[in-house]
């Protein structure tokens, strides 16, 4: 006998984390929205279920779906994936040395610097693009932290480069695959240990809920990712984790509209007499197109382009645009804008974004599932303004 294909992405994708209820038949799971569960007797709570910050079943399905989709084997939901990555670090001592991209999601570097530094962690921000900074790694890394692609500039990490030298120094490398999702990348099945995500982006999807996930390779993970969990109280709500696992559901298919109009709006802009640049992973023009191919199965849904002139011709373009909302966040099935030199990233000193080629002519586009054809036209009209 053969043994049975293991399920495509897009039907795990459909499937984890739950099995029709043995009671009722719901096909859905439902929302328990209970903080506590009766006990047959004193310290005998019914299979297992106690309180709802340490087991709520809502959530247990999202934390299992997602695990499944990663390839890994637990997985933690959070209110936010601040709340997320401020697990993460619980999980340290002080003095650990943590080893993390220059380019950071601009709260993660918050967090780190501002919180984690306090509390006697030590962070190296370096170029996680450049395959050289994985020669060097120090010795005493506890932890690789990693994010590809990146926010703005789309930089990519060389993954199996990057975990084979973190554990190379006995460190653990986590990844946050909030831009690729595990649609377009599975870093646990390169070895990486620990996968980040703020769900409140592609696997959420509809911008209408903020959460964020821990997920782990090996099961020897659980106990102390679950105590810490539900130590600090992070946990997301028997809602969020049931809204989340709604939107989770259509995952593939979102990914895959997603990625082709970003291919779409990618070529036309530039082919635009006034964009002088274009950024994205699936164009032969980005530096790092090799690697994206071998490493992402396609390009993903962030585009950034550089428009010819400064901050006032930027600011006209994103605000004569019809169908991309300005607004900050990215991954929802509607079409997103914003300006990172004055939004998102207005915190880095000017001199430093300047350094990193953060310009104020660099406009960022989270390109939603629309029509492709209408998005094209969209950004050919508000380029015509300028
Ligand atoms: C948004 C984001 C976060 C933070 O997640 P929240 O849900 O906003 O707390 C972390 N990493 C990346 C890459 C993000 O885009």
């Amino acid at each position: 006998m053969s043994t049975p294909k293991k399920p495509g992405f897009g039907t795990l994708a459909v499937h984890a984390g739950w099995e029709p209820e043995e009671k009722t038949g719901a096909v859905m799971p439902p929302i328990y929205m209970t903080s506590t569960y009766v006990q047959d007797a004193p310290g005998q709570p019914r299979e297992g279920f106690e309180y709802s910050r340490t087991q709520n079943i809502t959530r247990f399905a999202l934390q299992d779906a997602l695990a499944t989709l990663e390839g890994g084997a637990c997985g933690f939901t959070f209110t936010s994936g601040m709340a997320a990555i401020t697990t993460l670090l619980l999980t340290l001592k002080p003095g650990d040395r943590i080893v993390c991209g220059d380019d950071l999601y601009g709260g993660t570097y918050r967090l780190f610097t501002k919180v984690g530094e306090r509390f006697g962690l030590r962070f190296d921000f370096v170029d996680t693009s450049d395959p050289m900074t994985f020669e060097n790694l120090p010795e005493d890394t506890t932890l690789l932290y990693l994010e590809t692609p990146s926010n703005p500039l789309l930089k990519l990490v060389p993954l199996e480069l990057a975990i084979a030298a973190g554990h190379r120094v006995g460190a653990d490398v986590c990844v946050d695959n909030t831009f690729a999702t595990p649609a377009l990348q599975q870093p646990l099945t390169l070895g990486a240990d620990f996968i980040i995500h703020s769900t409140t982006k592609y696997i959420a999807g509809h911008s209408d809920v903020v959460g964020g996930a821990l997920i782990a390779r090996e099961e020897s993970r659980k106990e102390d990712l679950w105590f810490h969990q539900n130590s600090a109280g992070t946990v997301n709500s028997p809602f969020d984790a049931f809204l989340t696992l709604r939107g989770l559901r259509t995952l593939a298919l979102r990914m895959d509209r997603h990625c082709q109009n970003a291919l779409q709006v990618a070529k036309a802009l530039e082919a635009h007499p006034k964009v002088t640049k274009v950024i994205y992973p699936g164009l032969p023009s980005h530096p790092q197109h090799e690697l994206a191919s071998t490493q992402m199965s396609a390009g993903g849904g962030m585009v950034c382009f550089e428009i010819d002139g400064g901050a006032d011709e930027a600011a006209t373009v994103v605000q004569s645009l019809k169908f991309f909302a300005l607004a900050e966040s990215l991954g929802g099935v509607e079409s997103l804008v914003e300006l990172p030199a004055p939004m998102t990233h207005a915190s880095i000193p000017a001199e430093t974004r300047a350094a990193l080629g953060i310009t104020d002519g660099l406009v960022r586009l989270s390109v939603g599932i629309e029509d492709g054809d209408d998005l094209v036209a969209d950004l050919e009209q508000a380029l015509a303004q300028i």
